[in-house]
């Protein structure tokens, strides 16, 4: 596999062969970043050959992943990104801005953008002969790596907190994984499923401790570059509003617009802006403090998806935003629930921590940190069918009427 050269540490910065290490770094437990050779890669790749692939996918950009193509043609595992890009109009023009974007992973096959992770994580297991694959997950996560293991037949254990959204736990017991729901939170289920990962010897694809989640979350990045900053010639930073919670998403766009950079395709780098929900901000914290140190919080919030005590990504999602000029936002839970029934009025269904990213923009407008010639792409990151209580807790409820029309007419009034 040449064009992975190492893995870099982002704490002590040690590097290690490919075959050296398989999840964090041995000496502090830092995130890993995947190396690739660039020079190789410009060799034989340039943005125009790759904006002609037909292949309308994440694996369009296989030249930029460390990974060897899956195969599994005619599966799921083949139709994971490459997702709807959204002008709302009306949106901009209520928000003041001139160009505005949202980008709809919930079009992804299980929902969420969590599967461009597990993608890859699928073609990593079969590379290194990883039958069981398991992780711990809020839900997407999990629903992510059962739906893609089913569609390449492996076997895979998820460990989920016990309050994980109905609708999640179906998914993945009907994509027929192994479920263990825990009695504690995300965070416990995380330490379990390590633990669980070296007794049994599963591959582990954990967020924020396997490096290929990273690598395959950085793809959307790159259809933004492709869909966005190169089709449109864009002479400004883009401005990249994400929800956070480990921090994964957000640092592994990061990696995808360094990569660009790396290659010497990319003019501006984008601001990325990290979303947090308010009972849910340990990141955002460190960020306010201008300080590296992230400390767990004890997270409270509706949106599951981004509840969590103790980032495990987080150094890299902080300097995602520092080191691109953007910043870190929190909301509030009936911000992001007014976000959802926002979002709806342009045809959009997003779960609460997908909102939570508009949720962060329109608070940033009213801040003034977005001006209105600041062009702007909003993440949307997991579709509202994910959590349909959360969905109606944001709208007002139907009347029931009775079945005639004098009955209508008057609750027409
Ligand atoms: C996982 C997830 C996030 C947050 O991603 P992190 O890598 O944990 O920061 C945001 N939105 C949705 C819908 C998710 O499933
Ligand atoms: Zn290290």
């Amino acid at each position: 596999m040449s064009k992975f050269k190492s893995y870099h540490c982002s704490v002590c910065g040690a590097v290690y062969q490919p075959h050296e290490v398989t999840y964090t770094c041995p000496k502090d437990g830092g995130n890993l970043d995947v190396l690739l050779d660039y020079d190789a890669i410009n060799k034989s790749l340039s943005p125009d050959k790759l904006i002609a692939s037909r292949e309308f996918s994440i694996w369009r950009y296989l030249p930029l992943l460390p990974v060897e193509d899956p195969g599994c043609y005619g599966t799921p595992l083949r139709s994971v990104g490459w997702t709807p890009l959204y002008q709302p109009v009306a949106l901009a023009e209520e928000l003041g801005l001139a160009h505005l974007w949202l980008k709809d992973d919930g079009r992804n096959p299980t929902a969420s953008f969590k599967d461009r992770a597990s993608a890859i994580m699928i073609a990593r297991a079969r590379e290194i002969k990883a039958e069981v694959v398991v992780t711990a997950s809020t839900g997407n996560a999990g629903a992510a790596l059962a739906g893609m293991a089913a569609a390449a037949n492996h076997k895979a254990v998820i460990f989920a907190p016990k309050t994980a959204p109905p609708a999640k736990v179906a998914q993945l017991l009907v994509f027929g994984a192994r479920v263990f729901l825990v009695d504690g939170n995300y965070d416990q289920a995380f330490d379990l499923t390590i633990l669980a990962a070296q007794e049994f010897g599963w591959y582990c694809r954990n967020t924020g401790y396997n490096p290929f989640t990273a690598e395959g979350k950085k793809t959307a990045a790159f259809e933004i570059w492709e869909q966005v900053i190169y089709a449109g010639n864009l002479e400004k930073p883009l401005n990249v509003f994400v929800s956070v919670g480990d921090g994964n998403i957000i640092s592994g766009m990061h990696k995808g617009f360094k990569d660009l950079q790396a290659l010497g395709w990319l003019k501006y780098m984008p601001r990325l802006f990290g979303i947090q929900a308010e009972g849910s901000a340990a990141i955002a914290n460190a960020f306010n403090k201008r300080n590296e140190e992230i400390n767990p919080v004890k997270a409270n919030t509706l949106a599951d998806s981004i509840s969590v005590d103790l980032p495990r990504d987080g150094l890299r999602a902080l300097r995602a935003a520092t080191q691109t000029d953007g910043s870190y936002i929190t909301v509030s839970d009936n911000e992001i629930l007014a976000a959802i029934a926002r979002l709806g009025k342009e045809g959009i269904f997003a779960e609460p921590a997908a909102s939570t990213a508009y949720a962060g923009l329109a608070k940033a407008v009213k801040e003034g940190i977005i001006l209105p010639d600041d062009p702007v792409l909003v993440m949307i990151t997991g579709s509202g069918l994910k959590d349909v209580k959360a969905a109606i807790n944001s709208i007002q409820p139907a009347p029931i009427i009775e079945p005639t029309l004098e009955a209508l007419k008057k609750a027409l009034k």
